[in-house]
């Protein structure tokens, strides 16, 4: 019997030892576990327990005894709670982990250390302490008192919440951390069994077995952490990052059958929803529209590659830079691919706006200046290259300070506005029409010669007599000036050709106005229909 209490004690004392280099070890360890601190803890108090325990193994006088009992209660007591608070971090409940919890969960244990330690002078932790009689070495008897049983509770209590949260979170978490749920689950059930068949006296000679179970749990983390990479990080703050992301995110094997997704990407794809997973990935996009579709279909699953694409989602068009990437192996081998989708509608709109307020007039709504010169230049050398005919009209409001002076510059804009509406009803597809300086107007219209651009011009001016302006102080009558030109000339340009068409407009107001002018380039002669 004798050596089997000192296999006993050696054993013990190994758990003591591993449970002290468990907690030296995640000291150590850098990790973003946010939990660690709780697990340096749990195992520091464990390594004072299991050597408090070998120690009152190996004592001989009921005072021995009863110093190392007291000193197993400076660790004892703390263990379970510590264990707890690492699993709620581990399950991500961290934001649950405050100070009453705290104080809940700690006072207890430091109230039981210290009515063990003054014991004597109450007697609320044991009531009695007695040698028991035919042990095959010094064991103590004990007789609870009603803090030991708050003190079961709270243990027990501990234990069972710590091994309920990880039942609870089992099928919320990856796969990958299973493995560790199973250790830290292990780490909780074991002990807490052997605590339970201690207290209904089913242990050899009555002893307590949780020191030596926790030589098992011990080597059971030191494993975890080794080759497991257990308490890197908490598996539940992945998730949530995973889940918090803005940017949608698709996951699918080498087949392209969807494997995850995200919040994110739930928002960005019409219909996807638990049911998805398995489902082809071209099948998800086809609420996003063929050119998605055929972009998620034709990408190389080996490169990474990205495009831009909108669709619309409830009534509104989104645009998403969408990323495909490969997701690969550790061995470097190809396990599948992700999809990102990155919202840009805002910067898209933004860039949209931008481009608008860069190359359109804000009150007539047709082109500036700049920007119809960037393009008629364009269509000049085009029309020259080829040859075809490319005509262009200036065309001026008369008597538009009048307009201004008589009623009011908001009505000069108005006239602006209805003049551009008078003239937009005769401009063709693939015409240029912009606002050349205040009242004046210009087109650029290729495959017209002369002819036909003067009597297009001939068709606005009388369109524009015969449309008075509407207004609450009456009609106002409104004519314009025209002035015309071909680009006849193989090496024109587009300045010389608007300054001919400035005098053949000039031409048209000082012949009275409401009139249009072509000019040859040589002579300006006045347009008769
Ligand atoms: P003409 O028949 O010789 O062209 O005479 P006009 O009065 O039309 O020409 P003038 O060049 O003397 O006056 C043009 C006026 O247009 C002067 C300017 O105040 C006004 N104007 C220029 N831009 C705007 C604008 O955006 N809004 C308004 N309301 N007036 C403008
Ligand atoms: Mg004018
Ligand atoms: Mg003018």
């Amino acid at each position: 019997m004798g050596t089997l209490i000192s296999s006993y004690i050696v054993v013990v004392s190994i758990s003591g030892v591993l449970n002290a280099l468990l907690a030296l070890f995640a000291y150590y360890k850098k990790t973003d576990f946010a939990g660690i601190r709780a697990f340096i803890c749990s195992s520091f108090f464990s390594a004072v327990y299991t050597f408090g325990f070998a120690l009152e193994l190996s004592g001989n006088t009921m005072q021995e005894i009863g110093f190392w009992i007291k000193v197993e209660y400076l660790g004892m007591p703390f263990i379970a709670p510590c264990s707890l608070i690492m699993i709620m971090h581990f399950v991500g409940l961290e934001r649950l982990v405050k100070k009453p919890l705290l104080a809940l969960l700690y006072s207890v244990p430091a109230i039981s250390a210290l009515l063990v330690w003054t014991n004597e002078y109450h007697h609320l932790f044991y009531k009695s302490m007695v040698f028991r009689e035919n042990a095959p070495t010094p064991l103590i008897d004990i007789v609870m008192g009603p803090w030991y049983i708050v003190q079961g509770s709270m243990t027990f209590g501990c234990m069972l919440a710590g091994m309920l949260l990880i039942l609870w979170q089992w099928n919320r978490m990856k796969r990958v951390y299973r493995r560790q749920m199973i250790t830290i689950f292990i780490g909780q059930f074991l002990p807490a069994l052997g605590a339970f068949l201690y207290l209904i006296d089913r242990t050899p000679y009555g002893m307590d077995p949780v020191p030596v179970i926790m030589s098992v749990t011990s080597t059971l983390y030191f494993w975890a952490i080794l080759s497991r990479g257990m308490l890197t990080a908490a598996p539940i703050a992945r998730e949530n990052l995973f889940e918090s992301m803005r940017d949608g995110v698709l996951v699918t094997d080498r087949s392209d059958m969807l494997v995850d997704y995200n919040r994110a990407a739930a928002g960005m794809l019409e219909g996807l929803d638990s049911s998805a997973i398995g489902r082809p990935l071209a099948q998800l996009f086809l609420p996003a529209g063929k050119e998605a579709v055929d972009y998620v279909m034709n990408a190389d699953p080996l490169l990474s590659g990205e495009r831009e694409l909108a669709w619309n989602i409830s009534g509104s068009t989104w645009y998403y830079q969408v990323r495909s990437s490969p997701v690969l192996k550790k061995d470097g081998s190809v396990a599948g691919r992700m999809i990102m989708l990155i919202d840009v509608t805002e910067r898209t709109l933004l860039q949209e706006k931008l481009q608008q307020l860069a190359t359109v007039d804000s009150l007539t709504g047709i082109y500036n200046r700049t920007h119809f010169m960037e393009l008629s230049r364009e269509l000049l050398d085009e029309a020259l290259n080829s040859l075809t005919p490319l005509s262009i009209i200036l065309l001026d409001i008369d008597f538009f300070k009048s307009i201004n002076d008589r009623y009011g510059h908001q009505y000069g804009d108005m006239a602006l506005q209805h003049v551009v509406g008078v003239c937009a009803k005769h401009v063709r597809e693939g015409d240029v029409f912009g606002r050349y300086g205040g009242e004046e107007f210009v087109m650029c219209l290729p495959h017209t010669p002369l002819e036909q651009a003067a009597a297009m011009s001939e068709q606005i001016r009388s369109d524009v007599e015969r449309s008075p302006m509407y207004t609450v102080s009456g009609p106002v009558n409104v004519t314009a000036s025209f002035g015309v030109v071909e680009a006849f000339r193989l090496n024109v340009s587009l300045e010389e050709l608007l300054s001919e068409a400035d005098h053949a407009l000039y031409t048209s107001k000082r012949n009275g106005r409401n009139a249009v002018h072509m000019s040859s380039g040589t002579a300006i002669t006045h347009f008769t229909p």
